[in-house]
């Protein structure tokens, strides 16, 4: 049961914009607390359920569909963990910022020399500016990439358009951590899937 309330939800704000995952636990304090709606992509499509709703027809879904959603025991009732929550206001959860560190960049770029390439070990990996510093190129998502030590140290401190050297796809900020990886079943899956279109999602799907 403690697995069950650690199970990630996906958190969206009131313009059905996916915010951040949160455990089973929090989703349904939301939900309590009439701050969030549950929303579920069923066959019919997608239906809205407040905390009342979700409740009342849990022992429904429990008969019907029961192996695909993870259960969590409450005093009065069996409830099935959503895989969506809604919040109805929009303030309080501010988008989810990715945090600009070496980290992130080397785990955006996949570990992957944005010159020629190839896969390094961190520690063969460096990061470059893009327009370099002394060109006044700046720390940013879109002017950072990862580069290993010779493509780095070949092209010095020129654009990659003076150094004759192209970048294997263009940098930008990514829309979540991209060191998340979460593995989710089924009805998650098929959730989140209406809501979430981008690859930085690292998102495996779980043999129900
Ligand atoms: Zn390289």
């Amino acid at each position: 049961m403690g697995a069950a309330l650690d199970e990630p939800v996906l958190l969206l704000n009131r313009l059905y914009a996916a915010v951040r995952i949160v455990s089973a636990r929090r989703a349904f304090s939301l939900l309590c607390k009439q701050l969030a709606e549950v929303i579920a992509v069923e066959e019919e499509g997608m239906r809205t359920y407040d905390f009342a709703d979700w409740c009342d027809i849990a022992d429904v879904r429990r008969e019907l569909e029961g192996d695909q959603y993870r259960w969590v025991q409450t005093p009065r009732l069996k409830l099935p963990v959503p895989p969506v929550v809604r919040l109805f206001s929009y303030d309080k959860f501010p988008k989810l910022e990715t945090k600009l560190s070496r980290r992130n960049i080397f785990a955006r770029d996949e570990h992957r020399c944005q010159y020629c390439g190839q896969r390094f070990r961190l520690k063969d990996l460096t990061i470059d500016h893009v327009n370099p510093r002394v060109q006044g190129g700046e720390n940013t998502w879109e002017n950072l990439v990862c580069a290993c030590y010779k493509c780095n140290a070949k092209k010095g401190g020129r654009t990659p358009g003076q150094a004759n050297m192209m970048l294997i796809r263009k940098p930008q900020r990514p829309k979540v951590d991209p060191n998340r990886k979460l593995r989710v079943g089924p009805v998650q899956f098929r959730s989140w899937k209406a809501f979430l279109n981008n690859a930085y999602w690292n998102v495996e799907l779980r043999e129900s």
